[in-house]
This record gives C-alpha cells, sequence and structure tokens, in this order.
C-alpha cells in the first residue's frame, strides 16, 4: 500500500480500500456479518469471523493503518488497552521482564503494576529522558521497552532515538504509545521503533463516537499479535472498523489545524497572568521544545496547565468555559476539559500521582476543531 501512495493525505483516503469497489461503492461498505461462508480456509486463524480479525472492515482499516504508518502489517482492535494489552501479551511470557516508561497513560500502568505480576511478568518503570535509568534496570530477562511519544498530561517528549539505540544494542522490542502525535507528527517505524500502538478512540477516528486501537510493524510481529487477539477476543466490531475508516480520512487536515490551534491557545494561556505553568512541546519554554522540534512535524492537539490557585479554582475555571466540554479523552473534534487527577489518573494513588507530577489541579484540554479565536475568547473570560 504504502508504494502505491505517496503521501499520507492521499493514503487516509485510497490506501486498505477494496479494488475493486464493491458494487462500485465509493465508501467502504460495512460487512455486519459475524460469519462468512467457508471457502477451504485452512487454519483457523484464517476463518472469517469477526473475532478472529479477518473480516472485510477490520482487514480493510488494518491495511490503511500500515500503509500510513509505513509498516509491512497493522491490525485494529477494540479500543487501545486492547492493543496495549494484547501486544504486551504476545511479546511477554512468564519471567520476563519489561522497561516501561514511568508516566504513562493510567490505564496502561495500572495493567503493568496490577495485572502483570499475576502473569509472572515484572516491569521497573524508567525516565525516558534520562538512559542512565534504563542502562541501570537492564536485566537479563528483559524483552520490551515501552515508551509514550508524548506523556499525558504532562506533555513530556522523551529522548525517543535514545529509546531505539538501545533497543536495537540490547535485542529489546521497541514499543511505542503514538496516541498522542498521530502518524501525521510522527512516523515510529521510520525512527525505529519496532512495533507503534495507538488509541484509536483519540485522534485517528477523531469524533468521539468509538474505542477502538492499532498495532502496526513487522509481519510477522502482527500475525503473532493477531493471533493472541483471536485468543482474547477485544476484536473491533465492523461497524466501529467502518467508522475509524471514515473518521481517518480527515485525520490530515484535523491534526494540522489542532496542531496550529493549539499552539496559539498555548501561547495565550502562557502569557496570562492567572496561569503559573503551562505544558505544550510546541513552546518554547518546554524543557525539550528542542528534541520535540526535531522529531515531530506538529505537537499535537493536547495541553495541560495549571493556575495560580488550588484545586477550587481549577475546577472554577472549568465551570465558566462555554465551548469545551468537561469530559475525559481527547483527540476529537470537540475541545474537552478534564482534570487528569479525577479521570485518566484517578487509578492512580495521590501519591504516585504526585511523584509524576500530576497535580490535583493540573488541567488537561485537548482542543478541538472549532475557531481558535473564539476558543480564546471563551478561555479568557473565564480566567477572568
Ligand atoms: N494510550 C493513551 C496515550 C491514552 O490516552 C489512552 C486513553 O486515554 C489509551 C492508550 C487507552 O485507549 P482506549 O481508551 O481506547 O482503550
Amino acid at each position: 500500500m504504502s508504494e502505491t501512495y505517496k503521501r499520507i493525505e492521499t493514503k487516509l483516503v485510497h490506501a486498505g480500500e477494496p479494488r475493486p469497489r464493491i458494487e462500485g461503492a465509493v465508501e467502504m461498505p460495512i460487512f455486519q456479518s459475524a460469519m462468512f461462508e467457508y471457502e477451504g480456509e485452512a487454519s483457523y486463524h484464517d476463518l472469517k469471523y469477526i473475532r478472529l480479525n479477518s473480516t472485510p472492515n477490520q482487514v480493510a482499516v488494518g491495511a490503511k493503518i500500515a500503509a500510513l504508518e509505513n509498516a509491512e502489517a497493522g491490525l485494529v482492535a477494540a479500543s487501545g488497552m486492547a492493543a496495549i494489552s494484547t501486544t504486551l501479551l504476545t511479546l511477554l511470557s512468564a519471567g520476563d521482564h519489561l522497561l516501561a516508561q514511568s508516566s504513562l497513560y493510567g490505564g496502561t500502568h495500572d495493567l503493568l503494576t496490577h495485572d502483570f505480576p499475576k502473569f509472572g511478568l515484572s516491569v521497573d518503570f524508567i525516565d525516558a529522558d534520562d538512559d542512565t535509568s534504563w542502562k541501570t534496570k537492564l536485566r537479563p530477562n528483559t524483552k520490551a521497552i515501552y515508551v509514550e511519544v508524548m506523556t499525558n498530561p504532562l506533555i513530556e517528549v522523551g529522548d525517543l532515538e535514545g529509546v531505539v539505540r538501545f533497543a536495537r544494542e540490547h535485542g529489546l522490542t521497541s514499543i511505542i504509545d503514538n496516541t498522542f502525535a498521530s502518524p501525521v507528527n510522527y512516523l515510529p517505524i521510520e525512527a525505529g521503533f519496532d512495533l507503534v500502538l495507538h488509541s484509536a478512540t483519540k485522534f485517528l477516528n477523531g469524533h468521539s463516537d468509538i474505542v477502538g486501537g492499532t498495532v502496526a510493524g513487522r509481519r510477522e510481529t502482527i500475525e503473532r499479535i493477531r493471533h493472541k487477539l483471536n485468543h482474547l477476543g477485544g476484536s473491533m466490531d465492523p461497524h466501529a472498523a467502518f467508522l475509524l475508516n471514515r473518521g481517518l480520512k480527515t485525520l490530515a487536515l484535523r491534526m494540522r489545524y489542532q496542531n496550529e490551534s493549539t499552539l496559539k491557545i498555548a501561547q495565550f494561556l502562557e502569557g496570562h497572568r492567572a496561569v503559573a505553568r503551562v505544558n505544550y512541546a510546541g513552546l518554547e519554554s518546554h524543557p525539550r521544545h528542542t528534541r520535540a522540534r526535531k522529531l515531530f512535524k506538529g505537537y499535537g492537539g493536547v495541553l495541560s496547565f495549571e493556575l495560580r490557585g488550588s484545586v477550587e479554582a481549577a475546577e472554577r475555571f472549568m465551570s465558566h468555559t462555554t465551548l469545551p466540554i468537561i469530559a475525559p479523552s481527547l483527540g476529537g473534534v470537540q475541545t474537552l476539559l478534564t482534570r487528569p487527577a479525577t479521570t485518566s489518573h484517578a487509578g492512580l494513588s495521590r501519591e504516585e500521582r504526585m511523584q509524576l507530577g500530576i497535580g490535583d489541579s493540573l488541567i488537561r484540554m485537548s482542543v478541538g476543531i472549532e475557531a481558535t479565536d473564539e476558543l480564546i475568547e471563551d478561555i479568557e473570560q473565564a480566567l477572568e
């Protein structure tokens, strides 16, 4: 696929779409059939059945994902967490050890700390900015290293090039959750990562109307992950796959607009007297701005900030905005506001959150595609 279409904008529209077009339909139809007639398939995993991730909508959007990521193969799963958990359980067996970035999405962090030990898997958390922290925690049974492209909600940017180098030197599988950047802003496979994961719930679908996940990488690894997914059952429904395929078509348009709008909002917030701190990699004040500028084509649609004052000030600000919706999640067309302490990181203890630098009054904003000046006006009146 990636050979046929050169640029991401074209791949988003055309890659993975059936040829010849089904009944001439210009949009991939929904194949809402749990099973398909037997056609002599030799292996269980090749039978056409929705749980086996082999039906037309799943296959089409998986091929589009592979093309976007410049990967050999791609697949879709029922959620970002289904993609993450299935990938890790494919790569790791009892007795294996994982190095994982300390400030991960709360659900992933929970999986590693609460569920992994029961499967005989161990994890050490690393500072993705400091290579001595990986080097000292490497063990003979370490199999993989897991990072996020930008952390949620502090928008830290780790030494991704260093992670790739380290993984190669030590024969580890390097895995990155690229949800916050999307393939429009960063292409991890080109940067040398072995596997790239997404919560497709966010920017990839972009319309806040499904949950989904994606994985892309080498064909043989993706096939192993698909077989595990077939057993664990976290398969994407055809209707969700149809919506994801539709949402993807506008990803480049949305993402670039969100990059621009978020930078303007971050600059506005940074200049406001009521704001104590803004976390956004596009700001020159961001401690890793130079690195982010080198790695990314844009800095994404999510920022976080702290007001001068307490949790009450944060709550008051949020309730005085009129355009943003106070809701968890991110990456959709609507601007969303949340306090991570009560949503994405509620699964962590307060002590764990404090260690990660996620204060109770931190506000995260996922910037949608509304007019930037209207958003800024609304933020300004709520700050006043
Ligand atoms: N990865 C990141 C960075 C996320 O923000 C999320 C969800 O918020 C996930 C993974 C999990 O995705 P899902 O909710 O689709 O399971």
